[in-house]
């Protein structure tokens, strides 16, 4: 069966609109850019329409790639201290030149929409979930739209970014899932995958996870997004994987508009914290 992310994250977009229909003053996300990445212009362009879409107000703040580190700092220290800003984000990656890790945390952490402060990541760790982040986060909405049970299933994570697979790890971890984490060093990665109730791969390999690799009834979710000649691709083989697996996310259509709709949903979540 199809864990359809695409018919959710419509369904969350639409109470969101609901909800900010009787706001008068609308809630504000910031999205600061430096550079010129073509990924994070198309990424920018869709939280941009996504926000506009649901009554959010949308602010993209460019830096060049040669603007000094100062200026971005002054920016953030900017948007935490203005009381109409609701969440702020960088647009990730950023140019090398930068300190990403310093940027990142100067955002306060109750705008941190993206989750990706030491302190959200902290409080993650610790069960006191603040702000979480949205792919992660996406992925337990949609499980539990489905009412899979977590608790006892053995549920491996392939991949460990901060992004993605370790906060996805933490919460899988709240839920009462046996977690397994793999990585570019896991030896033997199908014996893992093979074991997994809930497979996930988080890692940006097309065709990583083949038939044989999972066991039969399980549930798979794809993070992956792999672009081949202008086509997407998750990093599971779908098409000889959907008859033998009990759930799966399609790409697209499974944990991208997810992913979008908990930015959302995060930025409303300040929101409201403070009305
Ligand atoms: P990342 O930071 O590059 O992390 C990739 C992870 O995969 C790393 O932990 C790496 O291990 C691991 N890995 C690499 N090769 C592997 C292999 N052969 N076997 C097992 N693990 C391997 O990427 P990310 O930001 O987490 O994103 C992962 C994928 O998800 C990308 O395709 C990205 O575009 C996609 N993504 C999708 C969404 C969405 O909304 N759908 C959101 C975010 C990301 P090491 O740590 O050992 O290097």
């Amino acid at each position: 069966m199809l864990l359809d992310g695409k018919a959710l994250s419509d369904k969350i977009k639409e109470e969101i609109k609901l909800k900010t229909k009787n706001y008068l003053i609308k809630p504000t996300l910031a999205v600061i850019q430096i550079g010129n990445d073509e990924a994070s212009n198309i990424y920018i362009k869709t939280k941009a329409k996504a926000c506009e879409n649901v009554g959010i107000n949308f602010i993209h703040i460019k830096f060049e790639e040669d603007a000094l580190e100062q200026e971005i700092i002054n920016k953030i220290i900017e948007l935490n201290n203005d009381n109409y800003v609701n969440g702020i984000l960088i647009q990730l990656p950023i140019p090398k030149t930068f300190d990403t890790y310093r940027l990142l945390n100067l955002i306060n952490k109750n705008k941190d929409v993206d989750g990706l402060t030491d302190i959200n990541m902290g409080m993650l760790f610790k069960n006191y979930n603040n702000l979480v982040p949205c792919t992660p986060l996406g992925i337990m909405n949609l499980l539990k739209e489905y009412n899979i049970d977590i608790e006892g299933k053995h549920a491996v994570v392939v991949g460990k970014s901060n992004l993605v697979g370790k906060p996805l790890a933490m919460l899988l971890l709240q839920n009462g899932a046996t977690v397994t984490i793999c990585h570019s060093k896991t030896k033997n990665l199908s014996n893992f995958t093979k074991q997994a109730d809930i497979l996930i791969s988080a890692v940006g390999k097309k065709d990583l996870i083949t038939k044989d690799m999972v066991k039969e009834n399980s549930i798979v979710i794809d993070v992956g997004m792999n672009r081949v000649d202008g086509k997407l691709y998750g990093d599971v083989d779908f098409n000889n994987i959907k008859d033998i697996a009990s759930y799966i996310t399609p790409v697209p259509g499974g944990v991208g508009p997810m992913t979008v709709a908990m930015l959302l949903s995060n930025v409303l979540k300040n929101y409201e914290k403070n009305l």
